[in-house]
C-alpha cells in the first residue's frame, strides 16, 4: 500500500481510502500558480457535477475557475467501468470519462485549480474563497464537493487503515492478490466492490448486517452467481485482527435473539463500502444542512438560501446520487448562475 492518510480532497464522490490517486504535481502546480483568483463564477468540486457546470458555464463565456481538491476528479477516479453513463455502450473507464469531461471543460476556458477549499466566506459580495494561502473572489459560487466514504467507526479499523483496510477497492484492490478479503455493505458500491476484488482475491467474503441486500437486481445476481464470492448476512465486523497488518476481522450474528459470540473469519484486506457523508465542513456552517448533513435546496432550483450560491451533485442529493444525475445538476446549476449574473447585471445598468 502506498499511502495510509485519507487525503483532504474533496470534489469526490468517495473518499480515496488507503492509496490516493494523487494530482499529477506537474499538471496541479503549473494550473493552480496561473489561476486567476478574481471570476464572476466559481466551482467547487470537479466531479461529474463540478465538471459539467464548468463546462455550461465556461461555454456561456463565464470563464468559471474550477476548484476541484488535491486529488480533482470525484468518485468516478475510483470506478473501474462505468456502464450506465449514456454515449458509452461498450461502458468508459471512470479516470478516462473525468478525464473527458475535464478536458471538454478546459477546451472552453474553465480554469482548473486541483488543491482542497479550506473555508469560505459567503456573507457579503464578492463571495470569498480560500484554498492552499489563496483567496479566490466570485460573484457567484456552485457548491459540488459531493460526499466522501463512511466508516464503521472502529478503534482497529482506524488503527489498520491503510494498512488492510480500505474505502477503494480500486486503489487498493491489487495490494490483495492470492488473499481473502472482506467487503462491509448490503448497496451497490459494496456489491461492486466484491465483484471488482474477484480479479485479485482468492476469496471474498461479503458481510452485510441484514437478510437482504439495498442493491439493484442486477448486481445482486452477480454476485450470487459469482463462485468466488462467499455472503455472509445478518453479520456485522465488531473488529479488526491484527498487529501490523490486517489478519481477521470478528463477525456478530445480527439475526434478533442471536447470542453466540462474534467469530473469527481470517482476511488480509477488509474494504468497508456503508455508504457516504456529504463533504460541507469547508462551508463552516453557512449554509444549513439535513439531519444527514447533506446541503438543502432552497427551491425547485438549484439555488442556496444565500444569493448567489448554488448547489450540484451528490452534496446534496441523497436519494440518486449517480454520475449522470450529478452531471444534470451541474448544467442546472451552471444555467441557474448564468441567469442569476445576467439579472445581476441588467439590475445594475
Ligand atoms: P447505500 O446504498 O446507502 O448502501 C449502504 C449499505 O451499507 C447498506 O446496505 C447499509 O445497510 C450498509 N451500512 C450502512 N452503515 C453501516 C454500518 N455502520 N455497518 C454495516 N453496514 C452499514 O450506499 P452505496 O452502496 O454506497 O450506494 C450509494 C448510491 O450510489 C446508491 O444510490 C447506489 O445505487 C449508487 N451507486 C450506483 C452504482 C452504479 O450504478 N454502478 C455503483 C455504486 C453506487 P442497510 O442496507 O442495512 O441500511
Amino acid at each position: 500500500m502506498t499511502n495510509a492518510e485519507t487525503p483532504k480532497g474533496f470534489g469526490l464522490t468517495i473518499d480515496f481510502g488507503a492509496a490516493a490517486p494523487a494530482a499529477d504535481p506537474a499538471v496541479a502546480t503549473s494550473a493552480t500558480a496561473a489561476a486567476p483568483t478574481e471570476t464572476r463564477l466559481l466551482i467547487l468540486g470537479s466531479g461529474p457535477a463540478g465538471l459539467t457546470a464548468a463546462i455550461y458555464a465556461a461555454r456561456a463565456a463565464l470563464a468559471p475557475i474550477v476548484i476541484g481538491g488535491y486529488a480533482p476528479g470525484g468518485q468516478l477516479m475510483l470506478t473501474s467501468e462505468v456502464e450506465n453513463f449514456p454515449g458509452f455502450p461498450d461502458g468508459i473507464d471512470g479516470p478516462e470519462l473525468m478525464a473527458k469531461m475535464r478536458a471538454q471543460a478546459e477546451r472552453f476556458g474553465s480554469v482548473m485549480v486541483d488543491q482542497d477549499v479550506d473555508r469560505v466566506d459567503l456573507s457579503a459580495q464578492p463571495h470569498r474563497v480560500w484554498s492552499a494561502g489563496r483567496e479566490f473572489r466570485a460573484e457567484a459560487i456552485i457548491i459540488a464537493t459531493g460526499a466522501s466514504a463512511l466508516w464503521l467507526g472502529l478503534e482497529s479499523e482506524t488503527r489498520l487503515r491503510g494498512r488492510g483496510v480500505s474505502a477503494c477497492a480500486t486503489c487498493d484492490g491489487f495490494f490483495f492478490k492470492g488473499q481473502e478479503v472482506v467487503v462491509v455493505g448490503g448497496g451497490d458500491t459494496a456489491l461492486e466492490e466484491a465483484l471488482f476484488l474477484t480479479r485479485f482475491a482468492t476469496k471474498v467474503h461479503l458481510v452485510h448486517r441484514r437478510e437482504t441486500f439495498r442493491a439493484s437486481k442486477i448486481m445482486i445476481s452477480r454476485v450470487e452467481a459469482h463462485a468466488n464470492i462467499e455472503l455472509h448476512m445478518n453479520r456485522e465486523v465488531v473488529e479488526v485482527l491484527g498487529e501490523k497488518s490486517t489478519e481477521a476481522v470478528m463477525l456478530r450474528d445480527t439475526t434478533p435473539g442471536a447470542t453466540g459470540a462474534p467469530e473469527r473469519l481470517a482476511a488480509g484486506g477488509l474494504f468497508v463500502a456503508i455508504g457516504y457523508k456529504p463533504n460541507t465542513a469547508m462551508l463552516g456552517g453557512a449554509l444549513p444542512v439535513d439531519a444527514a448533513g447533506y446541503l438543502q435546496l432552497e427551491s425547485e432550483t438549484s439555488a442556496s438560501q444565500i444569493d448567489g450560491v448554488f448547489i450540484a451533485g451528490d452534496v446534496h442529493d441523497h436519494r440518486y446520487r449517480q454520475a449522470i444525475t450529478a452531471a444534470g445538476d451541474g448544467c442546472r446549476a451552471a444555467l441557474d448562475a448564468e441567469r442569476w449574473l445576467a439579472e445581476r447585471d441588467a439590475s445594475k445598468s
